[in-house]
């Protein structure tokens, strides 16, 4: 896949309203060869200007919580359900997130992540495919085309306070991605076993991976 080729034919997509309004198509932070993609829901004031997801208080929450599990932004993707900004950060809407699809299924499917970490309702439901709320989807793991799925709160949500269950909403992202620490060192671990006994079970798991993300 001409992941390059995408790119580029994004950044200039006038494919839905969304195009009159940005000031720039904001496609990714990170890296889009690493195990991990983190999936928000659209750019907003910050990210349409700088071009980049996730600066601002947001991005610095999301920081935090990946440096609390050893990873930082260069170890995983980051990028939005949408890739221009709604005007007045409105909800996305349903033919929007449709038009702007091919481009997260783009990603993905380049991808091949192993985990996946959806932040909020939007990338929740646009992965799990399911009209699922956040609040009850997180705190699990699902499997989904070969990749282990992690959805929680967006980091918008939780700096905005609240509790859930008890504890802070950031408190509860914080166990969420303790989660996501540990089907990472899981998985590593099942793919090291895998290798020290068959290449062919790994030529398997491959070929199953073929269809990712439509
Ligand atoms: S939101 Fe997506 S589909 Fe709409 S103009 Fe931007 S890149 Fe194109």
């Amino acid at each position: 896949m001409d992941i390059e080729a995408i790119r580029s034919e994004a950044l200039t997509c006038t494919k839905c309203r969304l195009a009159e309004t940005r000031t720039q198509v904001v496609w990714a932070d990170g890296s889009l060869d690493s195990e991990v993609c983190i999936i928000g829901e659209a750019p907003g004031f910050n990210e349409d200007k700088q071009g980049v997801p996730f600066v601002g208080a947001a991005g610095q929450l999301l920081d935090t919580l990946l440096a609390e599990i050893d990873l930082d932004r260069t170890q995983a993707a980051i990028v939005n359900v949408i890739k221009c900004r709604p005007p007045g950060n409105r909800d996305p809407q349903t033919d929007e997130i449709e038009a702007c699809r091919p481009y997260l299924s783009a990603q993905l499917n380049y991808m091949r992540p192993e985990v996946i970490i959806t932040l909020g309702n939007f990338a929740t439901k646009f992965i799990l495919d399911s009209p699922v709320g956040i609040t009850r989807a997180r705190g699990q793991v699902y499997a989904r085309k070969g990749a282990s799925i992690v959805p929680t709160f967006h980091p918008a949500a939780a700096l905005r306070g609240g509790r859930f269950g008890g504890i802070s909403t950031i408190d509860a992202m914080r166990e969420d991605f303790r989660l996501v620490r540990n089907v990472l060192d899981e998985r590593r671990a099942a793919a090291e076993a895998r290798a020290a006994t068959s290449t062919e079970s790994i030529a398997a798991d491959g070929a199953e991976q073929l269809d990712f993300f439509g």
